[in-house]
């Protein structure tokens, strides 16, 4: 296959230092199956990827977010590892490194981006990031790299507005609250709900100055490629486009995988394949295509290798058709009317495309 188009990728042998308890779904395994579909890519259009060697995050990069009694938490727990910080997380002895590691190169990979060194991007790091609040860690996530690197393209690149769109399966709590009163991030998620960690209701819709930009699209278990690429056009492509960032980062989960352990949703192949060509066709129609995916969670090899295939895949096409100017039909009285209806509730009055 000729491809033309050229993606920078971020692997790295030391995201699997971070070492999970025996049975724990966030392993280093799942890094293998991202490297391999990697490698698969690279086999079918050679010559499209080049790596991009990681670096740490700094103290400062980090504290943009969180707390310094939470940098330097993680950093003690490490001292007596391996150890439990909730009931879900856990660090191994390299786990601080390592998610130093895993913040620094999104904030790596999206300055390089913003300063035109480099046109798009795909992250696989672990742990993930985006349940990682400004004073704790939870849900498997030390530091939030979206939150972290979102800041870095404000402080050090003068991006000031940044979209971040979180497909994971699980609400972006973390991220959520790092941004929710400021106007100029807008954090738009779907995920499954009512699910872990709990947040993510429609009616969170930002806070004080803050209003409108957070947009939550809360969808109901078994939901698969029609409601997702029907909510990316009708309510995420509309919002982004009126929003109009500088910068997009997706906060890329592939838990809503049709075999993922942890969800119950059911994308397949084609459907992370139309979610990623609509954003690819936002950020050009936005930001000159400047945009960048970071692996969040996603727990079954096969959802990890279709999810990792379908990004690549649909970042390096060549001309892909719109699936802007071709939008699925709403059919009445169906889940995806009530998901429709309840963000529409919401947010008509902020985004005039969604009314
Ligand atoms: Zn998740």
């Amino acid at each position: 296959m000729a491809v033309t188009r050229r993606m920078h990728v971020v692997e790295d042998p030391r995201f699997r230092d971070h070492v999970a308890p025996d049975g724990h779904p966030e392993k280093p395994a799942r890094l293998l199956a991202v490297g391999e579909a990697i490698s698969q890519w690279d086999a079918h259009a050679p010559g499209s990827l080049e790596r991009l060697q990681p670096r740490a995050a700094t103290d400062e990069e980090i504290l943009a977010v969180h707390s310094a009694e939470h940098l330097r938490s993680i950093e003690t727990a490490v001292k007596s590892a391996p150890g439990r910080l909730d009931a879900d997380t856990y660090v191994s002895p390299a786990s601080f490194d390592v998610a130093r590691l895993a913040a620094g190169s999104c904030v790596d990979l999206s300055l390089r981006i913003a300063s035109g060194e480099i046109d798009r991007a795909f992250a696989a790091l672990r742990p993930p990031g985006h349940h990682a609040e400004a004073d704790r860690a939870m849900g498997f996530c030390l530091f939030n790299g979206v939150a972290i690197a979102a800041r870095a393209l404000q402080q050090q690149a003068g991006i000031d507005r940044i979209l971040i769109l979180d497909w994971d399966v699980h609400h972006g709590n973390g991220t959520q609250h790092s941004f929710e009163g400021d106007r100029d991030i807008l954090y738009v998620s779907t995920h499954q709900f009512p699910f872990y960690p709990g947040t993510g209701a429609a009616g969170e819709a930002g806070t004080g100055e803050g209003i409108g930009s957070t947009l939550n699209i809360p969808m109901p278990p078994g939901c698969g490629d029609y409601e997702y690429i029907a909510v990316f056009q009708h309510l995420f492509a509309p919002a982004a486009l009126e929003f109009d960032p500088d910068f997009i980062l997706v906060s890329c989960g592939f838990d809503a995988h049709e075999t993922d352990p942890l969800g119950s949703m059911g994308i397949t192949r084609t459907g992370y394949f139309a979610m990623t060509q609509i954003v690819r066709e936002v950020a050009e129609t936005a930001c000159n295509g400047r945009l960048a995916f970071i692996l969040e969670g996603g727990y079954a090899a096969q959802g990890l290798a279709e999810g990792t295939l379908s990004v690549l895949e649909g970042m390096l096409q060549d001309d892909p058709e719109s699936l802007l100017s071709n939008r699925l039909e709403i059919p009445d009285g169906s889940n995806l009317a009530d998901i429709v209806r309840a963000v529409r509730d919401v947010h008509s009055g902020h985004y005039s495309g969604i009314a």
